[in-house]
């Protein structure tokens, strides 16, 4: 077996023992390889490695990437969205994790209406507080879901979040709680499933799904550490 398929078969195991621990089947959690910087035919290899959906942080680099990919790829957007990037990403992606704004929803909602379909999407909520990362503060998210939950092509499908990088997992615990919870308030408020939970990268995917993760976005445990560094935006 290559590395990569390895790493894989690594990644789903510790996933399923997580699962096991939090008393839920492991096939309730989505693996998301995240793919920046990754080239097309290492994602190919991972395709073969049974992985079925990736996940991208940069519309540029996604534009050019994914029409290089075998269509059997799925393919959801991470990173932050600008407003007139919407219409490629209704275009490129099935699920959209980092909506952060109700003008970027609005937008999106344009453009899927446009494409006659229904965009999946995600809020991107910063329950750290950091001042470096998008997403609705969680005091304002309640106004921003009674917002977007009546946009008519938009599928509100749950919450993401990035815990703050510390070198111990378990001190991510409590942000991913903090979504836990706030998906609760909002179910309880506006009636709505909400079923995903986006949150979990290489160092704390496990924490997060004893947390209730439904999806894990995994890219250094997947390829190996990333040689090239983004830009910031
Ligand atoms: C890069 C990235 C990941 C994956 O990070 P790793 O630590 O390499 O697993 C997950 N989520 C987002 C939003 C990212 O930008």
């Amino acid at each position: 077996m290559d590395q990569l398929a390895e790493n894989v078969q690594r990644v789903r195991e510790r996933m399923g023992k997580a699962a096991g621990r939090a008393g839920r089947p492991a096939d309730d959690i989505v693996l998301l390889a995240v793919t920046k910087t990754i080239e097309p035919e290492r994602v190919e290899q991972a395709l073969e490695a049974g992985v079925t959906t990736f996940g991208e942080s940069k519309m540029q680099e996604a534009k050019q990437k994914i029409p290089l990919v075998s269509s059997r790829a799925r393919w959801h957007l991470i990173g932050h969205l600008q407003t007139n990037k919407a219409r490629d990403a209704v275009d490129l992606f099935e699920l959209i994790h980092s909506v952060d704004s109700v003008k970027l929803a609005s937008e999106i909602n344009r453009w899927a209406e446009r494409a006659g379909k229904t965009q999946r999407i995600l809020l991107e909520v910063n329950v750290s507080g950091e001042a470096s990362k998008f997403g609705f503060k969680p005091d304002l998210l309640s106004e921003a879901i009674g917002q977007i939950s009546i946009l008519p092509r938009i599928e509100m499908a749950g919450f993401m979040t990035i815990a703050p990088y510390a070198e111990e997992p378990e001190k991510a615990r409590p942000h991913f709680r903090r979504l836990r919870e706030l998906r609760k308030g909002a179910r309880q408020r506006y009636g709505l499933a909400l079923p995903h939970l986006s949150m979990g990268m290489s160092h704390d995917f496990e924490v997060a799904i004893e947390e209730g993760a439904t999806m894990v976005r995994i890219g250094t445990a997947i390829f190996g550490e990333r040689t090239r560094h983004e830009p910031a935006e």
